[in-house]
């Protein structure tokens, strides 16, 4: 027996899409209702408070070219998001560089000699320019071709294979395209000359962040929102029946309870591959195959907890190299002072892994173990002020580009078109790697589709040009810098 009207649009999953297609519908008066299997919104953006301190599941910072956004979530979250003036550095062969690159910075720590053979690196890869055959094939020709090799070896292959867990030859130019296009050697030295305000995106310097934790900002839609709808927390998707065209009745199970919906309209926001576990009847054979060979890279991260009033000023830092074993360390109090108690601070420490690898089955006193010797070596924390410590663990935290994924994708993509009341937007939904805004545009766009009659095309978000150019979200808001 369906417990819903018709008309009511059911949202899986309360992220930054979720979160975003419901603030619109609700905008709009529209009836929706959303399910979340967590205890808590936000998704990969949530903020976990313990005790006085709070800290992001990875630390996130917010940056978007789209002036909509900026309304959006001032309308949101008013005077509590802050400007925050980014300090990032990369920790490569024993020296911290600061990041974005300023050219004294990187000559200084690298030497006349090693600087001299990354231009000229760069300079061969521009005269072998003519003579190429065909494009990039792999993220790695992409990088050395576009910032010669010595660059691309100090520190963009070796973070890119220890965040992928995959060699770069063997993942696709997407990643590429889609993290560093319009990051060139030419900008990166230019950005070093004039620490440019409005560069490519990865060198923006200056980011906004609300004064609570990312989280905050879903927290506080999930205020709004839930004045007069429901958010059905800690519930989860049992069963999503079609008839082959559109998507009939949802079986959940929310508050230990069986609920059932027979929604007008769907926005899932989940992990693609597992709104195909739920489709009954199930896909096809070629998409359950297609979605059996995407790949995805977890997070494991360490929390602690700092008897002291700050570490270091930096937001968050890389380490690219290999014999470290973990990948970033941020600390949460310099994205914003609430984040932990006047005098003390945190480190959040992160690991790529694979689902069940050592590292994701490493207990809190293992991964604590791990981590302690190298925090001590560089200087940021002994043993003895560490308070206290937490794990956490991201099953889904990153879609995989290997080469040939764009196909098995398109497989799902081309199957998932047939159902005319089914959207689908958000990172894991899509299986696109985005950042907080794209996932916002996306369940705007899935939102505004139902809300208009008319489909936008959600694959859009995340293609800066196209949607700056064309997508119909225009408005003023705070310029980004
Ligand atoms: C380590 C890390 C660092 C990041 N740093 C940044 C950053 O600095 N800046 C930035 O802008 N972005 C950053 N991002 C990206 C950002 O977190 C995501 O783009 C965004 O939060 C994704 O939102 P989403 O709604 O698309 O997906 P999600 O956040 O994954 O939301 C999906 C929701 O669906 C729920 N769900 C899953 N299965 C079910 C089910 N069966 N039933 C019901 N609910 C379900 C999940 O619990 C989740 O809440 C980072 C991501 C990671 C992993």
């Amino acid at each position: 027996m369906a417990n819903s009207e018709k008309n009511d649009t059911l949202i899986l999953g309360a992220g930054a899409a979720g979160l975003s297609a419901a603030i619109e519908l609700w905008k709009a008066d529209a009836p929706f209702t959303v399910v979340e299997k967590e205890t808590q919104v936000g998704g990969l953006a949530r903020t976990l408070e313990l005790g006085e301190f709070r800290t992001d599941i990875g630390p996130h910072r917010f940056f978007s070219r789209n002036q909509y956004l900026y309304s959006f979530i001032e309308d949101v979250l008013g005077e509590e998001w802050i400007p925050v003036e980014r300090f990032t550095r990369f920790f490569i062969q024993g020296k911290f560089f600061l990041y974005p690159v300023q050219l004294g910075d990187v000559v200084k720590k690298l030497g006349v000699v090693k600087s001299t053979r990354v231009l000229l690196d760069y300079l061969c890869e521009v005269a072998k320019r003519p003579f190429h055959r065909h494009d990039p094939r792999n993220f790695e020709e992409y990088v050395i071709r576009n910032f010669g090799r010595s660059l691309a070896e100090l520190n963009m292959l070796n973070y890119t294979e220890k965040i992928w867990g995959l060699p770069c030859s063997e993942l696709s130019t997407d990643w590429a395209m889609q993290r560093i296009k319009g990051l060139s050697f030419v900008a990166a030295v230019k950005s070093a000359i004039f620490k440019a305000k409005q560069g490519p995106k990865t060198l923006v310097d200056r980011f906004f962040y609300p004064e609570y934790g990312a989280g905050y900002l879903y927290e506080q839609i999930q205020n709004k929102i839930s004045q007069d709808r429901d958010v059905h927390l800690g519930s989860l998707v049992k069963s999503i029946d079609h008839d082959g065209s559109s998507v009939t009745r949802v079986r959940m199970e929310v508050d230990g309870e069986e609920f059932v919906m027979d929604p007008a309209w769907v926005i899932s926001t989940i992990p693609i591959t597992d709104v195909l576990n739920f489709l009954n009847p199930s896909p096809p054979q070629d998409v359950i195959d297609a979605a059996a060979q995407l790949k995805w890279r977890g997070i494991v991260h360490l929390f602690l907890k700092i008897d002291k009033p700050q570490v270091t000023r930096d937001q968050w830092m890389y380490f690219p190299d290999t014999e470290i074993p973990f990948g970033r360390v941020s600390e949460m109090k310099n994205f914003s002072p609430r984040m932990s108690p006047a005098d003390k601070t945190s480190l959040l420490v992160e690991y790529f892994v694979w689902d069940g690898d050592e590292v994701w089955n490493a207990t809190t006193a293992e991964l604590f173990e791990r981590s302690i010797e190298w925090l001590d070596r560089f200087g940021f924390v002994k043993r003895e002020e560490v308070i206290d410590c937490h794990s956490y663990r991201i099953r889904k935290a990153y879609p995989v580009y290997d080469i040939g994924y764009e196909e098995r994708l398109g497989v799902i993509k081309d199957y998932l078109a047939g159902f005319q009341n089914f959207f689908y937007a958000g990172r894991g939904a899509r299986f696109k790697y985005t950042n907080q805004d794209h996932s916002l545009e996306m369940g705007i766009m899935a939102a505004k589709s139902i809300i208009d009659g008319k489909r936008y095309n959600i694959d859009e978000a995340g293609s800066e040009k196209e949607y700056m150019e064309s997508y119909p979200l225009q408005g003023a808001g705070k310029p980004s810098s």
